[in-house]
């Protein structure tokens, strides 16, 4: 398996890295190795035919359609493959990507506050609340200014310890 670096950063990208972050400095060939390690290890969790596919579309390069042809599975089930794998990288790799670059990895997308657009008010709204009291008047405010709907305060609870400041 070829293990160019450029390749290796692409999937950082792809697998949650802020591209809005500056790039990587003078530690980056550091990190290379460490992401590089990473991404090989968490290839060992994928089936055969997740890994197969991984390693023809992103190490080689190969089109859905060769990758079709050279395995005989149609376009529709590489989609499933991929959408898998991916997922499953994602999980995998989840620790890395929060520890070099801060930002959330896998836990981010499944978050209602962290997709939202007003997630710096609603994170403001958290940290001033009153402590003393129970989530739901927080869960009304933000539903009546916010527009979302929080059903639960675990969803507040775990973004608040899991991805504020984060
Ligand atoms: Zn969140």
């Amino acid at each position: 398996m070829p293990s160019n670096r450029i390749v290796y950063q692409n999937w950082i990208v792809e697998l949650g890295r802020d591209p809005a972050l500056p790039p990587v400095d003078e530690g980056e060939s550091e990190r290379g190795k460490i992401v590089e390690e990473a991404v090989e290890t968490a290839l060992k969790a994928l089936s055969d035919n997740e890994r197969e596919f991984i390693q023809r579309f992103h190490y080689m390069g190969q089109t859905y359609r060769e990758i079709s042809e050279a395995t005989g599975r149609t376009i529709h089930r590489l989609e499933a493959l991929h959408r898998r794998a991916t997922k499953r990288l994602r999980k995998e790799l989840a620790p890395l990507v929060r520890g070099l670059y801060g930002v959330a990895g896998d836990s981010a997308p499944d978050c209602i506050v962290c997709r939202s657009d007003h997630r710096r008010e609603i994170d403001r709204l958290i940290a001033h609340r009153n402590k003393t009291a129970t989530w739901r008047p927080v869960i009304r405010e933000i539903r009546e200014r916010f527009g979302l709907r929080i059903t639960t305060p675990q969803t507040l609870i775990g973004h608040e310890k899991y991805h504020i400041g984060r």
